[in-house]
C-alpha cells in the first residue's frame, strides 16, 4: 500500500464546504497546515455553517460544468462533498433531487480530469448497500462487497453507487486517482438539526431540547424505535477521510462507527445527557429507512490501520450541547480562523 503525504502547498478544493462535513473538513485542512484552500458551495455565504478567513470562499452551482471548471482550476486535490441530501425524511421524499446530484459528480470529475488534478475524493454513503442485507435490527455488519448485487436506497443510494463507479472508471480510463469513502451516518456540531434535512442524532437532540422548552414531556419517534444504526462522530469522519485520501487505496472503504444502537437506545443516551425522561410517541408511518445497518470495519482496519473510535455517548454530548446552544441563544455562532 503506497501512502502519499498530501502536499500542504498544493491547492485543495472542498465542495459542499457550506455544509456540515465540508465546513469541518476546511477547518481540519487549515489546522493541518494546508495553505491554499478553496471552499465551494451554492448556498449564499450567510447560510454556510462555518466560514473561514484565509480561505477562498466561492459560491458556485456545481451542477453546471463551467462552475466545476472554476472550482477545479489549479487544484491539486479535490474533496467532492457537494450533494443535495438529508436524512430519511428528505431522501425518501426527494428522490429525483437526490439523483440530480449526479450532475455535480459527473461535471466535477470531468473538470478534475481536464484540470490535471492529482487526487479526487468522493463522499459516498452506506446507502449504497443492498436493501436485502439490512432487513433485521440484529444486522450483520456491512462489508464493502455487500453493495453488490446492487439494490441500494432508492434515489439517493443509486446516485451514490453510480458516482462511485464513475470514479472507478475515471481512474481506469483517464488515470485520475480517486478515493471513495462510504460514510455511515455522520453527526456532530455545526450541522442540520431542523428544517427537514436533519438526520436522527440531530433530530433527537432537537426534539429533546424542544420538549424541555415547551414542557411537553413527550418525544415523537419515527417507526417503532427498534431499527438499528451506527453513528459516526465528525472527528472520526475527518480522520478517515484524510487517511483514505493519503492512502493508496482506490476501492471504496467504509468510514463508519461499528457501535450499533437502536433509535430507542439513541434516545436513552440523549435523555441521560439532558437529564430528562420523556414519554415516547411512535409515529409508525414516518420514513424509517432500512431495519438495521452497521459498518464492518475489517477492511478499513486492514487498509488504513485505523477505524472510528469515538463513543456515541461522547460524540452525542458535544452534539447535544451545540444544538441546545443554538436553540436557546438567538445569535447563530460562526467560527473564523
Ligand atoms: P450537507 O447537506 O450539510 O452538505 C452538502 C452541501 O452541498 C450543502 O451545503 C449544499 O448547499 C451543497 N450543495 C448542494 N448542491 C450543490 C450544488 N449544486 N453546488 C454546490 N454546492 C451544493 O451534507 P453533509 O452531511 O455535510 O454531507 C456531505 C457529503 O457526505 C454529501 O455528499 C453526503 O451525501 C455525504 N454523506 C453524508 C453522510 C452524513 O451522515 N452526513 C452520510 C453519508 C454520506
Amino acid at each position: 500500500m503506497s501512502t502519499h503525504i498530501l502536499d500542504p502547498n498544493g491547492r485543495v478544493v472542498v465542495t459542499g464546504a457550506g455544509g456540515f462535513i465540508g465546513g469541518h473538513l476546511v477547518a481540519e485542512l487549515h489546522r493541518r497546515g494546508h495553505q491554499t484552500i478553496r471552499a465551494v458551495d451554492y448556498k449564499p455565504l450567510d447560510d454556510w455553517y462555518q466560514v473561514f478567513d484565509h480561505v477562498e470562499n466561492r459560491v458556485l452551482d456545481l451542477r453546471e460544468r463551467p462552475a466545476c471548471d472554476a472550482a477545479a482550476r489549479d487544484a491539486k486535490y479535490i474533496f467532492n462533498l457537494a450533494a443535495d441530501m438529508g436524512g430519511m425524511g428528505f431522501i425518501e421524499l426527494h428522490k429525483a433531487e437526490c439523483m440530480i446530484t449526479v450532475l455535480i459528480n459527473t461535471h466535477m470529475l470531468m473538470a478534475a480530469k481536464d484540470a490535471g488534478v492529482e487526487r479526487f475524493f468522493y463522499s459516498s454513503s452506506a446507502c449504497v448497500y443492498a436493501a436485502e442485507k439490512q432487513t433485521s435490527p440484529a444486522v450483520q455488519p456491512l462489508r464493502e462487497p455487500d453493495a453488490y448485487p446492487a439494490m441500494p436506497e432508492d434515489g439517493y443510494g443509486w446516485e451514490k453507487l453510480f458516482s462511485e463507479r464513475m470514479c472507478r472508471h475515471f481512474t481506469e480510463d483517464f488515470g485520475l486517482a480517486t478515493r471513495v469513502a462510504r460514510y455511515h451516518n455522520v453527526y456532530g456540531p455545526h450541522g442540520t438539526y431542523d428544517g427537514g434535512r436533519e438526520k436522527a442524532p440531530a433530530a433527537v437532540c432537537r426534539k429533546v431540547v424542544q420538549a424541555q422548552i415547551s414542557g411537553s414531556g413527550e418525544i415523537e419517534i419515527w417507526g417503532d424505535g427498534e431499527q438499528t444504526r451506527s453513528f459516526t462522530y465528525i472527528d472520526d469522519c475527518l480522520e478517515g477521510t484524510l487517511r483514505l485520501m493519503s492512502s493508496g487505496v482506490a476501492e471504496p472503504l467504509n468510514v463508519g462507527s461499528d457501535q450499533l444502537v437502536s433509535i430507542n437506545q439513541l434516545v436513552n443516551i440523549v435523555e441521560d445527557i439532558a437529564g430528562v425522561r420523556l414519554t415516547r410517541r411512535y409515529k409508525l408511518d414516518a420514513p424509517k429507512g432500512v431495519r438495521g445497518r452497521n459498518s464492518d470495519n475489517t477492511l478499513v482496519k486492514e487498509r488504513l490501520g485505523w477505524a472510528p473510535s469515538v463513543r456515541l455517548e461522547e460524540g452525542m454530548r458535544k452534539t447535544y450541547e451545540w444544538i441546545h446552544d443554538q436553540m436557546t441563544t438567538s445569535v447563530r455562532r460562526r467560527i473564523y480562523v
